[in-house]
């Protein structure tokens, strides 16, 4: 992972320790081909669109099988964001047993394999990201990034997965995924299929329904939730802005974030990758986030982690004055005195937050007074630092338009 941000966002991970780095938990692959999951990926997208014409020739197109397709494209894709990814992968928050059956079992569902086999590898490229320990990393172009590495034969490194492996749930599922997945992912979308037509009126509906239902809910849905969660690996790596690092290729991609119920805000993710949530921002689009949070006022999550306001906003902060310093037209010398002043605002402003966090112990008018005081403190601050961006800004501009 992009780890340059501030240590805060290695350590509060909480995940990948120190001198994990041996050999022996790396990916490794033979660079053999895995003809199963080669032709599985190829052709599902053919049988698929021969599914969706034969069935609109034979019974036309239904509401019915469109709702059915977004439906279990909501439930799955939720299941592999909140589930496999924030839940397991990173162990952003905690959830009770019944919530992470549902995870195990409609996460199969995705065909993107176990859960202890996706985290593994996903635990690699947060550690590995964009080098040659990463198992699709993006620097190997942009279609071994969305789909090329699945081709190879590999190895997953399930020593990175030590904690998943004491869960009984996911023991279960990962030795019986191939079962799961069958069951959940062609045999519900046929079950559904059936008792929608058996409560539809007309005769003959059973079939049309159930044939409907697995070729829009199960093959179709199957095809988009692959592509769309390999855009993050790909797309969310390609384009983009890089609010919080550019210590590796991730992007916040709205467009993607739109696909994925909200796994598009991939640079805040590479920078503080333990947060529950993608979109940081309250009104980011990430459905998951606040399906997370929702599960905690009916009891089913807690403990959900958040990254220290502080360190988010310096990431923010220092990332912009990255760029304005990157602007060749500066010179040494002004960089040297731009460079001293922010400085100096950066730690006041880290000094105001850490003070406003810790007020929550004070009595609450003693809190209410000094954190109306620390919030007009930091809003001069951040002001400050705006006024020196734009003086920045300016002394560049001028700097171009008058070379010494
Ligand atoms: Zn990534
Ligand atoms: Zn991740």
């Amino acid at each position: 992972m992009g780890g340059g941000v501030d240590n805060i966002s290695n350590t509060f991970a909480g995940i990948q320790t120190e001198g994990d780095e041996g050999v022996s938990q790396n990916y490794r692959s033979d660079g053999t081909i895995s003809w199963p999951t080669t032709l599985f990926i190829g052709l599902t997208p053919i049988i698929a669109l021969v599914g969706v014409v034969a069935h609109t020739v034979v019974f036309g197109i239904s509401w019915i099988d469109l709702a059915t397709l977004l439906a279990f494209y909501l439930v799955i894709g939720m299941a592999v964001t909140a589930g496999y990814h924030r839940c397991f992968a990173h162990r952003s928050y905690e959830a009770r047993w019944p919530l992470r059956l549902g995870y195990a079992i409609m996460g199969a569902a995705a065909i993107e394999h176990s859960a202890i086999v996706w985290s593994a590898t996903h635990r690699t490229h947060h550690t590995h990201s964009d080098t040659e320990g990463d198992p699709h990393s993006s620097r190997k172009g942009m279609y071994w990034a969305h789909m090329g590495w699945m081709f190879i034969n590999e190895k997953p490194p399930l020593a990175k997965v030590p904690d998943l492996m004491k869960d009984p749930i996911l023991r279960w599922q990962n030795r019986h995924i191939w079962k799961i997945t069958i069951l959940a992912s062609f045999g519900l979308p046929l079950v559904v299929g059936a008792t929608i037509g058996a409560l539809t009126p007309t005769k003959g509906d059973i079939i049309a329904r159930m044939l409907g239902c697995f070729v829009w809910a199960g093959l179709v849905r199957i095809v988009l939730i692959h592509h769309t969660t390999w855009l993050i690996n790909s797309a969310a790596h390609w384009v983009g802005r890089q609010p919080y690092t550019s210590e590796d290729s991730s992007k916040d991609n709205e467009f993607v974030a739109l696909l994925t119920l909200g796994e598009g805000y991939h640079n805040f993710h590479h920078a503080f990758q333990g947060d529950y949530r993608n979109g940081v921002r309250w009104w980011q689009y990430d459905p998951t986030k606040w399906w997370i949070k929702f599960n905690t006022f009916i009891g089913m999550t807690h403990s959900l982690k958040r990254a220290p306001k502080r360190a988010i906003q310096t990431a923010r902060a220092d990332q912009r004055w990255r760029k304005l310093m990157g602007r060749r037209t500066l010179g040494m010398r002004a960089k040297e005195g731009f460079e001293a002043r922010y400085s100096e605002l950066r730690e006041k402003m880290r000094e105001v937050m850490s003070r406003m966090a810790k007020k929550s112990a004070e009595s609450k008018s003693l809190r209410r007074e000094k954190l109306k005081t620390a919030k007009r403190e930091l809003s001069e601050v951040k002001a400050r630092l705006a006024e020196l961006m734009k003086e920045v800004r300016a002394f560049s501009k001028n700097a171009a338009a008058n070379p010494a």
